[in-house]
């Protein structure tokens, strides 16, 4: 199968590049690298099945020949991080929403089978514990940023299921939850690469709001498992929406404790308040907890593996980037 990866020199993207042409497929990759990285793809780029664009999804001659030469397309390029959101905004929702609407007109003209990523905050403030795919959501207002990435993942969201609805293309949604993994950056404020760097430092560790707001954390590697699984069901799976995550849920301030012991660090915690951290006004999810009945019914996947496992793997990602020197950790965020 040739697969069309757009956000391809990213996190994820680039586990699923990897996983795929490992089991004989074809990979071609569109990024922009706004958030991505090229150090992500450098050691797959002599690999004859590989290619890949740097470009924007905005560039219709480039999206459409590589479109015109994919079976499938998984969509994951998109604004990424909390922190990126709040500080950028209009970016954001144009990059979410233009990007997807392109991504599926291109899709539509070849009846490419598509995945879109779509995220757990769409559930938003919901207190209905864990999150079902068939549940109501709760966002919070228009006044705070933060909701406008959430508004336009779903906008995203309701874009694929009207493509799969009015035009039979076989589009499934996946709503990622906390993913983490080596090749994390910290840089757009996710809290497992930014625990363990300050962790291997010996710097405070930067709690914030009060560390008892919880989270579910998935391994990279069971995420691409289950988008591999999804991608090759497209008759069970188009037209449907599936939580990702993990459901071993754990507070911050547990997880703080964790990292610190896992490194056998000196680090203590520091807590700084939301509207440092943030923006003033900022409103945190409390809990986050998937529902994976769904995903674990249709392609039989659960998560392989624990915190304690995933732990293990970025402290060992992370102490090889500091051995390797401070350029080497920079330039590979
Ligand atoms: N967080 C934290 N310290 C940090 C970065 C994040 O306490 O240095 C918190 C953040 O406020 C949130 C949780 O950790 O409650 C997970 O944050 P992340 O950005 O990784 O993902 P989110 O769940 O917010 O999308």
């Amino acid at each position: 199968m040739q697969v069309l990866i757009t956000g391809g020199a990213g996190f994820i993207g680039s586990h699923l590049a990897e996983a795929l042409l490992q089991r004989g497929d074809s990979v071609s990759i569109l990024d922009n690298l706004s958030t991505g990285s090229y150090n992500n793809i450098a050691h797959l780029i002599t690999h004859p099945r590989f290619s890949f664009a740097i470009e924007s999804l905005n560039n219709d001659l480039v999206l459409d020949r590589l479109a015109s030469q994919a079976d499938a397309i998984v969509h994951l390029a998109a604004a990424v991080g909390v922190q990126l959101v709040v500080e950028r905004p209009t970016e954001t929702i144009e990059t979410n929403v233009i990007g997807t609407h392109t991504v599926l007109a291109a899709a539509r003209r070849y009846r490419c089978r598509t995945l879109i990523a779509s995220t757990s905050e769409v559930y938003g403030k919901s207190a209905e514990i864990p999150f079902k795919e068939e549940n109501d959501l709760l966002l919070g207002p228009s006044s705070h940023s933060r909701w406008g990435y959430a508004a336009s993942k779903l906008l995203d969201e309701f874009l694929g299921l009207a493509a799969y609805r009015e035009y039979q293309l076989p589009v499934t949604i996946v709503r990622f939850f906390n993913t983490v993994g080596p090749r994390q950056t910290g840089r757009y404020g996710m809290v497992i690469p930014r625990f363990v760097q300050q962790a291997l430092r010996g710097a405070p560790i930067t709690v914030f709001g009060d560390g008892n707001q919880s989270r579910c954390f998935c391994h990279v590697a069971d995420v691409i498992r289950a988008l591999t699984a999804l991608l090759d069901q497209p008759a069970l799976t188009a037209g449907e929406i599936y939580n990702i995550g993990s459901d071993e849920e754990v507070t911050i301030n547990q997880l703080a404790e964790q990292v610190s012991r896992q490194a056998d660090s000196a680090s203590t915690v520091t807590y700084i308040p939301y509207n440092e951290a943030y923006a003033p006004g900022f409103e945190d999810m409390r809990r986050r907890v998937p529902n994976i009945d769904k995903i674990r019914r249709t392609v039989g996947w659960s998560p392989g593996h624990t915190l304690t496992d995933i732990l293990t793997d970025v402290l060992a990602y992370e102490r090889e980037r500091m051995i390797g020197g401070q350029g080497i950790a920079r330039s590979g965020e």
